[in-house]
This record gives structure tokens, sequence and C-alpha cells, in this order.
């Protein structure tokens, strides 16, 4: 495809059943992220340039033309690009508006989510999205992926201080914004299964009472970590130094966010950026059982899915 064709095609549109409701999800087509978080290498589908209002604007006509007989079945709306949603130099302003216009014939809307990065998550960006949007719930979410400050700061290349996130969720707790954040089960090199389930877990914990603090409700999206082809993690760790994450320590994970009260999603897909070597998929003993099941929690919310699985004894 030519860069003028791309550049009038989302990235990615599909839909899901996002605890219980019905999602369509929009990954638009913009210029590429300017971090370099060490595992990502979703920037690498973006555009090296600028992609111009009316492109974007475009993108935006074809999604909702495409959708429009459907429109009203969706009761959440969950867009970004590969980076920030709320970053203008990216994303133009009036692509924005222009979205946000364009799904107010999203009739049943409950839920609208944008994807950012929390310096962009401003007070007066967030006062303008809430504006222009009769969804009773706007979802903000970030990629804060661990508590730990090594983890976050070095291994990963976030960038994103715990004084930079919880600044915004203050914000949210002013406006009545959710948050949803993606933590990362087993964000590191060399770290065990036990570990990676134990950061995770300390990861919710800490979102969860900051997010209680500012009365902010919390979504918790979980990513296995992946090694992505083509991340700078993949170029700087050599074959066994990093294991990924079991289908179990998922599930552990999950359960212990259900038991904190979380609703709580798992990222069971590596986005075509990891083959089934490269994700929890390849390791020794994966219960595709587990991971149904998983999938079903996603789709409900409903944790009688993850019961059956519990050992015996273990608390329900
Ligand atoms: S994880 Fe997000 S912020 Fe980091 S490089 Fe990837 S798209 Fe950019």
């Amino acid at each position: 495809m030519d860069s003028e064709s791309a550049a009038r095609r989302p990235i990615y549109v599909g839909t899901r059943t996002f605890l219980g409701r019905r999602d369509l999800v929009v990954s638009l087509y913009t210029r590429k992220c300017q971090f370099q978080c060490s595992y990502c290498a979703l920037p690498s589908r973006s555009a090296s340039g600028d992609v111009s209002e009316a492109d974007l604007s475009a993108q935006i006509d074809g999604v909702f033309d495409e959708y429009a007989p459907r429109l009203d079945g969706f009761q959440q709306f969950s867009f970004g690009n590969e980076g920030s949603a709320l970053d203008r130099q990216r994303f133009h302003r009036a692509s924005l508006h222009h979205l946000l216009e364009r799904a107010a014939d999203m009739t049943a809307l409950e839920v609208l989510s944008v994807e950012t990065r929390p310096e962009y998550a401003r007070l007066e960006e967030l006062q303008d999205v809430r504006a222009r949007t009769r969804a009773p719930v706007v979802d903000v979410t970030i990629g804060f992926e661990t508590q730990d400050d090594h983890l976050r700061q070095v291994v990963l290349r976030k960038n994103i201080t715990r004084r930079l996130l919880e600044d915004r969720v203050r914000v949210l707790g002013d406006l009545g914004m959710r948050l949803t954040s993606y933590v990362m089960v087993k964000p590191a090199p060399g770290m065990t299964d036990e570990e990676g389930t134990r950061e995770a877990i300390a990861t919710m914990e800490y979102l969860a009472s900051l997010c209680g603090q500012h009365g902010v409700d919390l979504v918790v999206y979980l990513t296995p970590m992946y090694v992505a082809q083509g991340s700078h993690l993949e170029r700087t760790t050599s074959p066994g130094e990093w294991v990924p994450p079991t289908i179990q320590s998922i599930f552990d994970v999950a359960v212990a966010g259900w038991r904190m009260g979380l609703p709580v999603y798992c990222g069971l897909w590596s986005e075509e950026l990891a083959d089934e070597a490269h994700d929890f998929r390849g390791r020794d003993g994966y219960d595709p059982a587990l991971r149904k099941a998983l999938v079903r929690f996603n789709v409900t919310g409903d944790a009688s899915h993850l019961t059956p699985f519990l050992p015996a004894g273990a608390g329900r």
C-alpha cells in the first residue's frame, strides 16, 4: 500500500465485548509515537511523517460510515493511535472534535475510552473531551505497567514517573473520570513466574490505593509481557534470558484483582507482534482451557468462569 492510501486507513478497527459492553475499538494511523519504550514495537506501524487533519478525519469518517448501521449496538467506544490520542502534534485537535461529533451517533454509548500517555491527560484537554460527549463514563487508558520505578523507568523505559501519574489521577478524580491502566505481568527479563505475579499484584494494589484516594474508578488491563519482534527488548536480550509468563500466572493475577474488587481484563493476544513461541502459548504446560476461561471472564467480568480452576480449598 502506498503512503497516501495508508494515511487514510486506521491501523486497526475491531469489535469485542469488554467486561459486558460491546466495544468498538479503533486505532488511528498518525505520526508515530516519539517515546521509545523498550518492549514496544507498535510505532513501527505508524507514519514517519505527519498525517494531515484531512486524512485523519477521513479515517474517522471511514469507520463511522462502515459501522453506521450498527452504531447503536455499542456501549463502549475505545479509540487511540499508537501513542496518545490527546497529543495535539500527532492527533489534530479538529480531528478529535470530529471523532467526538461522529461518536454522538452511538446512542447507547456508556463509556468513551481514550488512550493516551499521562503527559497529555491535562485538565483542559479532558474538559474539552467531556464537553463533547454524552457518554456517562469518560475513561482514560494509560500504560503505567508496573509500580516498580526501576523496572518502569530503566528496564521498560516508560518515562512515566509516579508523581506524574498521581497528578493525573487527581485530575481524573476532580473530573469524575475513570482510569484504565495497563499492568504488565512479568515486566522484566530474568524474573521468575512468581516474581512476575507478585509484581503485577503489587501494581494493582498501588493503583487501587491511588485511585481510592481520589475517588477514581479503576479498570485493570493485564498485559502478559511478550517479546515483540523488532523491539529494543528483542534486540538486547538473548534467547532464554527472558521467558514469557505462564497462563497460570496470568490467571493468578486476574484472580487476585477480582478478589480486590477490581474489574480486570486480560490481554491474551500479542497484536500479531510476537509468534506463539514468544508468548505464554509457548510455555510448557500451556493449558488452553485456562485461556478460554479468561476469555469468558473478559467478556462478562463474571468470576464464575474462573472459580472452577481454583485449587480445592482456595477461597471463592
Ligand atoms: S508503549 Fe506507548 S508510549 Fe511507549 S513507545 Fe509504545 S506506543 Fe509509545
